[in-house]
C-alpha cells in the first residue's frame, strides 16, 4: 500500500523552479533516501511533504488522504533537523511532552508515550536534563525521540546526523536501522552521504536538479546507474 504520494509536484521560488513536476510513490514501511548534492531540493521536498512549504502545483497524499492543503500537524508526520530545534529552555522529558500536551492527550498517556521513547533511545536518563547539558548525539537522540512519542506513520529526517562526528554518525545510524526494523514504519530521510544512503535504504531516490534522476534499491542504483550523473554521485566518495 501506497505511504506517501508525491503527484507531479513543482515548488518556485520566484522565477526559480526548485521542483520541477517531481513524483515519488513511497510504499507503506519503506525506509527511503532521498540523495543528491548540495541544492538539488532534497530539503524543499521533504518540506513540501511535511506541510512547512506550500507547493505550486501538484498534490501529497498521506495514507491514501490527499493533505496538499493539510496543517503539518495533520498530517500525520514527525520530522527530525540537522539542527535538532529542541527547545532550549526545557528539560528532555519537557521537550518530549510538549506536542503530546499541546494536543491534549492525557497526562498517563504521555508518561507511557515517553517512557517507551525513552527505552528504545536509550535516554532514560537524560530525562531532567537540558539541550544544553547534552552532546550533539544525545540531543539527535531527543530530537527522533520527538517524533517517536507522536506516534506517527511517518517519519521525515533531513540530515539528522551532518553535524555528528564520523564515529557518533555511523553509530546512530545503525540506531535509526534498527529503529525502523522495530517500528515498521515509512521513513524518508535526506542526505548527501553516499554510505548513509547506501545502508540505510530499501529503495534510494537520486535527485539532481528538482527532478529525481533514478529511484531503486541500493544495489541497482550502484550496478546499474541511469546516467553518467547517478555513476558518478554514488561513485564517488562522499
Ligand atoms: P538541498 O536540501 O538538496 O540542499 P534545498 O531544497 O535546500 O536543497 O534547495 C534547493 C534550491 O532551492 C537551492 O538552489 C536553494 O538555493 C533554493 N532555495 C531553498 N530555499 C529557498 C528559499 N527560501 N528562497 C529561495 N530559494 C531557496
Ligand atoms: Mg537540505
Amino acid at each position: 500500500m501506497t505511504s506517501v504520494l508525491v503527484k507531479d509536484v513543482s515548488l518556485n521560488f520566484g522565477a526559480v523552479e526548485v521542483l520541477k513536476s517531481l513524483n515519488l510513490d513511497v510504499t507503506e514501511g519503506e525506509f527511503i533516501v532521498l540523495l543528491g548534492p548540495s541544492g538539488c531540493g532534497k530539503s524543499t521536498l521533504l518540506n513540501c511533504i511535511a506541510g512547512l512549504l506550500d507547493v505550486s502545483a501538484g498534490q501529497i497524499f498521506i495514507n491514501g488522504k490527499n493533505v496538499t492543503w493539510e496543517e503539518p500537524k495533520d498530517r500525520g508526520i514527525g520530522m527530525v533537523f540537522q539542527s535538532y530545534a529542541l527547545y532550549p529552555q526545557m528539560s528532555v522529558e519537557g521537550n518530549l511532552s510538549f506536542g503530546l500536551k499541546n494536543a491534549g492527550l492525557p497526562k498517563d498517556e504521555i508518561a507511557r508515550r515517553i517512557a517507551r521513547a525513552a527505552s528504545i533511545l536509550q535516554i532514560e536518563p537524560l530525562l531532567k536534563r537540558r539541550p544544553a547539558a547534552l552532546s550533539g548525539g544525545q540531543r539527535q537522540r531527543v530530537a527522533i525521540g520527538r517524533a517517536l512519542v507522536r506516534d506517527v506513520d511517518v517519519f521525515l529526517f533531513d540530515e539528522p546526523l551532518s553535524n555528528l562526528d564520523a564515529k557518533l554518525r555511523s553509530e546512530l545510524r545503525v540506531e535509526i536501522k534498527r529503529l525502523h526494523q522495530k517500528l515498521g514504519n515509512t521513513m524518508i530521510y535526506v542526505t548527501h552521504d553516499q554510505i548513509e544512503a547506501m545502508t540505510l535504504a530499501d529503495r534510494i531516490a537520486v535527485m539532481k536538479g528538482g527532478l529525481i534522476q533514478q529511484l531503486d534499491a541500493p544495489q541497482a542504483i550502484y550496478g546499474k546507474p541511469v546516467n553518467r550523473f547517478v555513476a558518478g554521485f554514488i561513485g564517488s566518495p562522499g
